[in-house]
């Protein structure tokens, strides 16, 4: 085991001429494993990497932390935590891997490039990075409705999430699953009625999420309904709905939630790995490897996520596992 770190240090040393070949003369950062998100997939990943005694560097982006961050109930399933929130197990995991010696940058990667075996990421501040190997570990994106009004009230009364003080006569949820359940929830501390509007006739959360709001009386589920319209003046009023008979129906609301999904966020190397329809990135094998050799995915962006964050950081820490044999193949041939 020793051996096989002590190889990994001196293959990093050897690198940085790789390095200057590549930029012809130009400074950069370079780096093992660029791993491109923070969220638990990438802190994951960042940790076990330390340990094989590779050096990576996690890219935070926009969402430092990643999406478990706006988890303020009880995180459920993490194993062996009980009662934390979103956001002290994220501290946590940025703590561990701060403390085992994981680098962090703030920058958002736009661009990903591949040139005489190592990889060239671009920055939206306009900094270089070179790495041997990527993992991509950005989450997946909330989605809009795409129905009339909706751009027009966003940020007017429809939005992804309720600001923490404000109250509310009524807050109408648009979704089914955890995401759309646990907003409903929060909702309901800070609205005297919330209304959630589901297109199935079931939910898809949680059973203890769906048995907790059961049992709060001021949410009330119209199963079979799609919204149609967001309507008002400078600010959102109502919504048009339509049910499962294909009757119309209004309800008046200032505030609406839409959880309805997410698609994974695989953009960035859509040109270089093979994704799925919904965007999803492919693994052909059992393991973080993507069809693009030297690029790994971990987390809710890989085909068959199961969209939870203790299974995102263990795909993360797979895809060091995965990241480091690849490192050692490499200088081996
Ligand atoms: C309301 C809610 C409640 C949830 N409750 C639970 C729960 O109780 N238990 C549970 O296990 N899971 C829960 N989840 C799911 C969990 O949050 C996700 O499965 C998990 O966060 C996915 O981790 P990830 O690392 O794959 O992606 P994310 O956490 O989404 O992180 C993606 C990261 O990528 C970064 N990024 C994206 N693009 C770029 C780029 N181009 N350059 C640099 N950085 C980039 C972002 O800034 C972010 O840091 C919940 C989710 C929601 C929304």
């Amino acid at each position: 085991m020793l051996i096989i770190k002590n190889t990994l240090i001196c293959l990093s040393l050897l690198f940085s001429s790789v390095v200057h070949a590549a930029f012809e003369g130009q400074s950069s950062t370079s780096v093992d494993i660029a791993i491109i998100g923070s969220g638990p997939a990438g802190l994951g990943c960042g940790i076990v990497a330390v340990k094989k005694g590779l050096r990576p560097l996690i890219f935070t982006g926009g969402a430092p932390g990643g999406t478990i961050i706006y988890k303020s109930a009880e995180v459920k399933n993490w194993p062996g935590v009980k009662n934390k929130t979103g956001k002290e197990i994220t501290d946590e995991l940025q703590e561990h891997a701060r403390h085992v010696g994981v680098g962090f940058s703030s920058d958002y990667i736009t661009d990903i490039s591949s040139h005489d075996g190592v990889f060239i990421l671009k920055s939206a501040s306009g900094t270089s990075f070179v790495a041997k190997t990527v993992v991509v570990a950005t989450g997946s994106s909330a989605q809009r409705l795409g129905v009339p009004g909706e751009s027009t009230f966003w940020g007017k009364g429809v939005a992804f999430r309720l600001g923490r003080e404000e109250r509310y006569k009524r807050v109408v949820v648009i979704g089914s699953g955890d995401d759309a359940v646990e907003k409903a929830l929060r909702a309901a501390s800070q609205a005297e009625e919330v209304i959630l509007l589901a297109r199935g006739n079931s939910l898809k959360a949680h059973p203890e999420s769906i048995v907790e709001l059961s049992n709060t009386p001021h949410i009330n589920v119209h199963y079979g309904t799609s919204v149609t319209e967001f309507q008002g003046t400078t600010s959102l009023e109502a919504l048009k709905v339509r049910d499962s008979a294909g009757l119309s129906f209004k309800i008046d609301a200032s505030m609406c939630l839409v959880a309805i999904g997410s698609k994974p966020q695989s953009d960035l190397v859509a040109h270089l790995v093979m994704c799925a329809a919904d965007g999803s990135i492919i693994m052909p094998d059992r393991s973080q490897a993507t069809t693009y050799k030297g690029i790994f995915a971990a987390g809710d962006v890989c085909e068959g996520s199961y969209g939870q964050s203790f299974t995102a950081a263990a795909d993360g820490m797979r895809a060091a596992y995965d990241a480091a044999h690849y490192i050692q193949a490499l200088h081996a041939t």
